[in-house]
């Protein structure tokens, strides 16, 4: 594959420290040159912002380049040997080197690498372990849970039964806005759930995997480990494993993990994972992502590299300066703090008119990308908020430290200060401040 820098390929974008390459680009630019226009402009974006999606990251060029190939021309259907077509000698061998790679990652004896995404390997667990209308037990997703773990609209509210456990409410109790795990307790044994799930997508705090299993044996319920959000950092040994605690876990490849957007399920229990590899083909998908499957295989093997444990805990070390700096500069941070790589940020504090919505978009236009979150018992609707969730994988990814999350904190002030302070006044700083953020991504450019 050539590797053409966009600049040599497209006068429109402009040249600099900051102009990435993109691998193929003059290959999709012969053929297609609105669709390579689009890809040279989000290369660009992604190298000059500062990516603070608690949920993204920048993968390696290897974990890029093997979803760019011609594995994505074959049809897979099966398992490795025992396929449904002809042809698949090295794409058996791909899947295979995936499969070990991520048991060794997480020390567990079955792996799936199949889903095509986070979601999917959920709805496959269900499909596994439950029957329709079977009752699970989650946290819902107006407090940091996911939209797979019981949304009326999606498939895992529609066609099973959520019920749902809190956290602690009461400002004034020591575990505010974390798991009440005595009421997760109450909840399973007024219910008995099929399956307790935990693993949450805006939860800054440590998952007591030991604790939901015990409540879990007490009703014979399975214990679902959704760890779509902090898997990279289990492997790096920067939070707890959840096994041995979990009947089965479940995670997406592309947020901590950095690898290619994709699904992935991990048991130690030989029925289960039969059942598990059944519901993934033939019951939800057909066949699967060769060439997503050799990036996740690519992916797995950076994990599995000594430098990884390096990366895991400045990922952490990098969240706990940017809370404590956000703090400093008088922002909430729910539960006080982070034990993980993300945070919710309750914006009150800092002026009771701020919201979640203004703030992503005042912090997008100076080139900080974030999203907008509820935060526990946020009074404001979820297409506003009173939070903003930021995670730091991404920013670890391309160099920043501790020094660094200072600096960004004292970004997103700036910009969000002259957001408060009217039109006007964001035209004239938000300019500057933009500036400021693209000088800080010329200095840790992107892996490349
Ligand atoms: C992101 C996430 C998922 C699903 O990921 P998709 O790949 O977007 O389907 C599932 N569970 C949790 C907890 C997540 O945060």
């Amino acid at each position: 594959m050539t590797q053409t820098a966009v600049s040599d390929a497209s006068p429109g974008v402009s040249r600099g420290p900051s102009t990435p390459s993109v691998p193929g680009i003059s290959a999709i630019r012969a053929t297609d040159p609105a669709i390579a226009d689009l890809i040279a402009k989000e290369a660009e974006r992604q190298e000059t912002t500062l990516e603070l999606i608690a949920s993204e990251n920048h993968t390696s060029p290897a974990v890029m380049a093997a979803m760019g190939t011609c594995l994505t021309n074959k049809y897979a259907e099966g398992y490795p040997g025992a396929r449904y077509y002809g042809g698949c000698e090295f794409h058996d061998q791909v899947e295979t080197f995936a499969i070990e790679r991520a048991k060794q990652m997480f020390g567990c004896k079955f792996a799936n690498v199949q889903p095509h995404s986070g979601a999917q390997a959920n709805a496959a667990v269900f499909m596994a372990c439950m029957e329709p209308g079977s009752t699970f037990a989650s946290l819902v997703l107006k407090d940091g849970g996911h939209l797979s773990h019981g949304m009326k609209i999606n498939f895992s509210g529609r066609y099973y039964n959520p019920v749902h456990y809190p956290l602690h409410y009461d400002v004034s109790h020591k575990d505010f806005e974390r798991i009440d795990y005595d009421a997760v307790e109450k909840v399973v044994l007024e219910h008995k759930p099929k399956m307790l799930l935990c693993g949450y997508s805006a939860y800054p705090r440590t998952i007591d995997f030991a604790r939901f299993r015990a409540i879990a044996d007490k009703v014979g319920a399975i214990l679902m480990s959704d760890v779509a959000h902090i898997a990279g950092l289990i492997v790096g040994g920067a939070h707890p494993s959840p096994f041995p605690h979990s009947h089965v876990v479940t995670t997406t490849t592309h947020k901590t993990l950095r690898g290619p957007r994709g699904g992935l399920i991990l048991t130690n229990d030989e029925d289960l994972a039969k059942k598990i590899d059944k519901a993934v083909f033939p019951g939800m998908q057909g066949g699967p992502l060769m060439h997503v499957i050799a990036a996740k295989a690519v992916a797995f093997g950076e994990c599995l590299r000594p430098e990884w444990k390096t990366y895991s805990a400045q990922v952490v070390k990098n969240a706990k300066a940017l809370a404590d700096a956000l703090t400093k500069l008088n922002y909430r941070i729910t539960t006080g703090g982070t034990d993980n790589h993300l945070m919710l940020v309750d914006l009150r504090k800092r002026s009771e008119a701020l919201t979640g919505a203004d703030a992503s978009k005042w912090l997008e236009a100076c080139g900080i990308i974030s999203n907008m979150n509820g935060i526990p018992s946020d009074p404001r609707p979820p297409k506003v908020t009173s939070g903003v969730r930021l995670g730091t994988p991404a920013l670890t990814t391309r160099g920043l430290k501790e020094t660094e999350m200072s600096a960004v904190a004292s970004l997103i002030d700036r910009a969000l200060s002259a957001g408060l302070a009217g039109e006007a006044e964001f035209a004239k700083a938000s300019a500057q401040i933009r500036e400021d953020v693209r000088r800080l991504c010329d200095r840790f450019p992107l892996p490349h």
